[in-house]
């Protein structure tokens, strides 16, 4: 079986960073990991191509190859993933997909002409699927039926698909699952409330598997919440940090974690050790009663910003979540979270109006209510909320763009990450690197000259710039590398604030005229793969 797999492109988003991307030479953040992960499950004796269409189109000669396409996609890419499925059924192919949009929302893919839904987790559905074709099946649901798999029997992935020059960072999974409740989450919806581990020897083995491969930048530990099993992960970090004094530090890391992380100082320290040097928190909102209303009781315990504090003064950058729109909140939300940014000094904040997912709690609640405006779902920062809040919209939309214009503005950007960076210059282990690529050439010089020029001459930031780097250098010189590349975040996020401001200003004079709201924006923007 010759088989297509196929990424759809992701619309311009917080993460998406192109301008940054552009200034690295590289094409995407992270590679598909779940269709890489699906090649690994699926036989090996079929043969295998992966298109990811954030670095370039299909060919004519891999569609003419291909007797079989398999795509995968978040809600976020469901409108690439929509009229790739029509392409490829044009063109004659058999269609199968999988991934979380489409164990979300299995009609609007199969509407399309999908021939295969392979749902839920591939480790379970991946084997029936392929029963079903070598059987003669002409199309087929496969679903989990609420099992979930033993993660511990996962193959490595099939890295050796992918074009590593196209990637900012690689990506692994150690973990699927999160035991915490927060109503607004289809985490727990898709991968459940018991966080499995895969064996700390067979993410090793991956590690291995991608320095074999050349890899030696940034990993991102892809799992919902890396720190779900406390135990597991300590036994993992107590064997890769071995793993990384003998391979010299090939590689760093970054991941997704809960608040609670800044109570467990030993898991910490590890995580540093181990060459993690960021970390994204759900913090949401520093309102209290938003956060029990949507039961987000792990950030309610103790202080946010001593959390945030306790995790930065440890050695690692903390990036975090923000949402505006919950229940119940009061006027004023949107300054409420830049003062706490602000005074936690966190630079990279995405912030969001809060959506309502498929079959999450706050879905099923609002249902009930009658409140969904829309049965779909359309995940970005350029997009109203989906559902009727409980204060106007268009105030909540107001505070959003305000807040979002604020953030962003280059002067106080610059001054949030130079402030991280002197508290992560205090922690107590320094960062590790010996064996990492040298990236020191051309593209590296030109982006360093170009946020030089951009940041450092044209801007208001002029003076600031020159004033901090001088500082960085003074104070914490190991970091003047990693506090630059964060600088260059900005040169994406002032364009996006823009795009931001007039999506949804655009949206709320629809809303309020009373017509349809074009929701779809984003997706329109980019011509398709
Ligand atoms: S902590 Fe994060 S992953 Fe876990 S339930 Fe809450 S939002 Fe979901």
């Amino acid at each position: 079986m010759k088989v297509l797999l196929l990424y759809p492109r992701f619309p311009q988003s917080f993460w998406s960073f192109e301008k940054t991307l552009a200034l690295l030479n590289r094409k995407a953040m992270l590679p598909p990991l779940g269709l890489v992960t699906a090649a690994a499950i699926l036989p090996q004796n079929w043969e295998f191509k992966l298109v990811d269409c954030n670095v370039r189109d299909v060919t004519p000669a891999e569609w003419d190859w291909a007797e079989l396409v398999i795509l995968s996609a978040m809600i976020v890419q469901k409108d690439n993933l929509l009229e790739q499925i029509q392409v490829a059924k044009r063109k004659g192919k058999r269609v199968a997909v999988g991934g979380p949009y489409a164990t979300a929302l299995p009609h609007e893919v199969t509407e399309v002409g999908a021939d295969y839904l392979i749902l839920d987790e591939g480790e379970i559905t991946l084997p029936l699927f392929v029963k079903g074709i070598t059987q003669g099946e002409p199309s087929g649901i496969f679903r989990a039926n609420g099992d979930r798999p033993d993660v511990t029997s996962t193959p490595i992935p099939r890295f050796d698909l992918l074009e590593f020059d196209a990637y900012a960072e690689m990506s692994v999974q150690f973990s699927r699952g999160c035991p915490f409740q927060c109503e607004f989450c289809d985490i727990i919806v898709l991968y459940g409330r018991k966080p499995r581990t895969k064996t700390p020897e067979q993410l090793l083995k991956e590690l291995d598997r991608l320095y074999e491969l050349g890899w030696r930048r940034s990993i991102f530990m892809v799992d919902d919440n890396f720190i779900g099993n406390k135990r597991n992960v300590k036994l993992f970090l107590k064997q890769l940090k071995p793993w990384m004094e003998a391979h010299q530090y090939p590689f760093s890391f970054a991941t997704e974690a809960s608040v609670d992380l800044a109570q467990d100082q030993e898991l910490m320290d590890w995580m540093v050790q181990c060459n993690f040097g960021a970390v994204f928190l759900g913090i949401e909102t520093p309102d209290e009663a938003s956060l029990t209303l949507t039961q987000k009781y792990q950030n309610t315990r103790d202080s946010l910003s001593d959390a945030v504090y306790a995790i930065t003064r440890s050695g690692l950058r903390v990036m975090a979540g923000f949402i505006i729109g919950f229940d119940g909140e009061k006027a004023g939300a949107g300054q409420r979270i830049v003062q706490f940014v602000e005074q936690t000094s966190i630079p990279t904040a995405l912030f969001s109006m809060l959506q309502a997912l498929p079959d999450t709690a706050l879905w099923h609640r609002l249902e009930k209510e009658g409140r969904l405006r829309s049965k779909s779902a359309n995940i970005n920062q350029t997009t109203l909320m989906n559902f009727v809040p409980t204060r106007p919209l268009e105030e909540i939309a107001r505070e959003y763009v305000d807040a979002f214009w604020e953030l962003y503005d280059p002067v106080k950007f610059l001054d949030r990450a130079y402030r991280h960076y002197r508290i992560l210059g205090e922690a107590t282990y320094p960062k590790k690197g010996k064996g990492a690529k040298k990236t020191i050439n051309w593209v590296t010089i030109y982006a360093l000259l170009t946020i030089c020029w951009r940041q450092g001459v044209l801007r208001k930031t002029r003076w600031q710039f020159w004033r901090n780097l001088w500082n960085m250098q003074r104070h914490n010189p190991g970091g003047v590398s990693s506090y630059l590349s964060v600088c260059a975040q900005i040169e994406h996020f002032l364009e996006y604030r823009q795009i931001v401001k007039q999506e949804i200003e655009m949206q709320v004079a629809q809303f309020l005229a009373g017509e349809a709201v074009d929701t779809n924006v984003a997706d329109k923007r980019k011509v398709m793969c």
